[in-house]
């Protein structure tokens, strides 16, 4: 039994049983989902502490609750880290995640109707980019851009001209499927151009610009959010950066806009693993998730697999597979069964339905995290080959041998590359 979980197992068997069981899926599953990894045993310490006890309103110096000595200097840490590590003038480290990070943007810049520029969810935007199910595109105007259908590439003569068309207050670059490096510098040609404000999410990729393996958006951008959890590798949260000419309304906005009292144990947390992004191996994780992920896209090339934009500069890649006969769906969960976790996702211009799309989006960031390098993802390439040409074959009995071989296969592979945070 885990110590860490002796009190819960007492208290709460069921819980206890569920977390452990969770606790061995991610420890014996490759997981490729680009947005997840594995934070640190730091991390998770920080995050199982008795800061959720308490209420701190306010900015430090400037709560509404007592007993704020300790908290005002945990979240001082980390506004300094990220404003280090990001090289920005302003950094918010409350939002409690991705989603209201972007709608405090919204509510400091906007009213509702105004107009918002963002890329669509299914060409690789995220739903609080103005998409047409979420508040931001229920309440505001929203004008979406896309990729191109040749180059799988966003076209910058189309969002120029979309931006000149539209006059849109606030322009959001980023997303969740873009395989390649994102042009901030293009984005804020144009919304200078448009007297827009250019926000800049940077949820996927945080990690990758603060190793340096890609182009920051601090100098072109005239705002930042990111999420802490995905290749930035710290706690569920997110944060708002800036410089001073935004500091005051998205501050506002955040508290007492939208939120009330921060969550101080993942404040906490955040500020270890910025102090963990500032160290020399950072970087060299960073490149290795690149590096990783360029040799999974390379073999898949190799084995006639179809990659929106033709493979990847960053850490994820998306694969549409239309050309090897099978869905995006069926795909994941066979992949899932034979312990390689994918997820399910539109590619752009797909043809089939959001719930049941044509591809699977991949990433490096938690394999990376674990260790593996680019012969584990030559031989991940074969058995995603493997899974997906059985299940192409349409014979049931072999399709359930092959899983059941690679799902063996797969756990002792990642036997070898202990998971940060979890007892063998
Ligand atoms: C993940 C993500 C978000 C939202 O994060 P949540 O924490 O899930 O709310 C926002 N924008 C982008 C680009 C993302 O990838």
């Amino acid at each position: 039994m885990n110590p860490h979980l002796a009190t819960l197992s007492s208290v709460d068997p069921d819980i206890a049983e569920l977390v452990r069981s969770e606790e061995r899926r991610q420890s014996e599953k490759i997981r490729l989902i680009p947005s997840e990894n594995y934070v640190s045993r730091a991390v998770l310490e920080a995050t199982g502490t008795v800061l959720t006890n308490k209420y701190s309103e306010g900015y430090p110096g400037r709560r509404y609750y007592e007993g704020q000595q300790f908290i005002d200097q945990i979240e001082t840490i980390a506004v300094e880290r990220a404003k280090q590590l990001f090289g920005v003038d302003h950094a918010n480290v409350q939002p409690y995640s991705g989603s209201p990070a972007n709608l405090a943007i919204y509510l400091a810049l906007l009213s509702p109707g105004d107009t918002v520029m963002g890329m669509a969810l299914p060409m690789g935007g995220h739903l609080t980019h103005g998409w047409s199910v979420s508040a931001t595109g229920i309440w505001f105007r929203s004008v979406q851009y896309g990729v191109r259908r040749d180059t799988g590439r966003i076209d910058f003569d189309e969002v120029r001209d979309l931006a000149r068309k539209e006059r849109p207050k606030l322009i959001f670059a980023g997303g969740t499927a873009i395989p390649r490096i994102i042009d901030f510098a293009a984005f804020a040609e144009i919304a200078r151009e448009v007297d827009a404000v250019l926000v800049a999410d940077i949820a996927h990729i945080a990690g990758l610009v603060a190793g340096g393996v890609h182009p920051t958006p601090v100098g072109h951008a005239e705002i930042i959010s990111t999420t802490t959890h995905k290749t930035l590798r710290g706690p569920r949260g997110a944060m708002l950066m800036c410089d001073a000419k935004h500091a005051k309304a998205l501050d506002k906005a955040v508290f007492p806009g939208l939120q009330g009292g921060p969550h101080n144990h993942t404040t906490a947390a955040i500020a270890v693993a910025l102090r963990e992004a500032m160290q020399p191996e950072f970087r060299e994780y960073a490149r290795q998730i690149v590096a990783n992920a360029a040799a999974l896209a390379d073999e898949l090339l190799a084995r006639g697999f179809d990659l929106v934009s033709g493979g990847t500069d960053n850490h994820l890649i998306l694969v549409d597979l239309t050309s090897k006969g099978v869905a995006g769906k069926p795909a994941a969960k066979a992949l899932d069964r034979a312990g390689l976790e994918v997820n399910y996702n539109t590619v752009p211009y797909d043809p089939r339905k959001p719930f049941d799309p044509s591809g699977i989006r991949l990433g490096t960031p938690a394999v990376t995290t674990r260790g593996m390098g680019p012969a584990e993802m030559r031989q991940i390439a074969a058995w995603i080959d493997e899974v997906v040409s059985a299940l192409a074959k349409g014979d049931e009995d072999t399709c359930a041998a092959t899983e059941q071989r690679i799902a063996g296969e797969v756990r002792e592979l990642t036997s070898r590359f202990p998971a940060p945070g979890i007892d063998a």
